[in-house]
């Protein structure tokens, strides 16, 4: 069993469409495949009408929340996705999330960045609209030349010239919101440095004691250090070990199935009891 738990399409920043995503999930070898947008489920539909013969499609999703004024992400799996509280709380971070970019795209225009509304919004298409929309925006309007460096402090980075906040859960409440949902929650790369704060464990403690089910050890953005460290930091706190590719196409050089869940035995838990728990819904 081999599962890449976490991936993004064209209904969030992803470069592929759901469809694609599910056929390069095939084509990588996996067996299981979570789509996990930020903020939605709107690829879900499209991925499972695509799905390839012997691949599995785990619906999922990474909830943006906030805690002390640093990001957190929170992979949820398996929920019922009509639930009418989180469904609320996902749209309210998706309405936050396009004002926040038009924000973004006038201190941009301030800055003497020429990047307009319109250019991100059709990069974006049907997509919930994030960052990496406007840093490829800045990129064909040359103002960079490549989409990370968009989120330098020059720019849309955190705490950068042109980066607004936006509204996101407390993490401990999208736990309760998951569960209350039916579905069980992985928290994504807390020891990705480039991507943020290195979460403490007590701060993941504190999160497992909240429910938490998971926690994402195998990221590419997670070097050895940090995966022996949350190895052992998850089996001490009774949670699963889970990995991922957190592929974004071509974002990311199209890397899905790199990481997954197969690399230590005991982290086939995660997909077998996920995958068990569908077979049982
Ligand atoms: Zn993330
Ligand atoms: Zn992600």
């Amino acid at each position: 069993m081999r599962a890449d738990m976490h991936s993004h399409s064209t209904a969030s920043d992803g470069t592929s469409a759901p469809a694609e995503v599910m056929q390069r999930a095939s084509a990588a070898g996996l067996d299981a495949i979570a789509l996990t947008d930020h903020d939605t489920v709107a690829g879900h539909r499209a991925a499972a009408d695509a799905l390839p013969p012997g691949l599995t499609l785990v619906p999922g999703m990474e909830l943006s929340c906030r805690l002390d004024g640093h990001s957190v992400h929170l992979l949820g799996y398996l929920f019922d996705a009509d639930d009418a509280e989180l469904a609320a709380e996902c749209a309210r971070i998706r309405e936050s999330r396009l004002h926040r970019a038009r924000a973004m795209v006038d201190r941009l225009a301030e800055l003497g960045a020429p990047v307009t509304w319109e250019q991100v919004s059709e990069i974006a298409g049907d997509g919930v609209v994030g960052r990496p929309h406007i840093a490829r925006a800045m990129v064909a309007a040359g103002v960079i030349s490549s989409p990370d460096e968009a989120f330098g402090p020059d720019w849309i980075g955190t705490g950068g010239r042109a980066h607004v906040t936006r509204y996101a859960l407390d993490p401990a409440r999208a736990v309760g919101l998951i569960r209350a949902a039916g579905g069980v929650t992985v928290l994504a790369h807390p020891r990705a440095g480039a991507r943020g704060r290195m979460m403490p464990d007590d701060v993941i403690a504190d999160l497992a004691a909240a429910g938490l089910h998971g926690v994402e050890v195998w990221h590419p953005d997670q070097g050895q250090e940090q995966r022996a460290h949350l190895t052992a930091l998850a089996a001490d706190l009774g949670l699963v070990a889970s990995g991922g590719s957190d592929d974004h196409g071509a974002l990311t050089g199209y890397r899905i199935g790199c990481e997954s869940t197969q690399q230590v035995g005991r982290n086939e838990e995660v997909s077998v009891a996920i995958l068990k728990k569908k077979k049982m819904a």
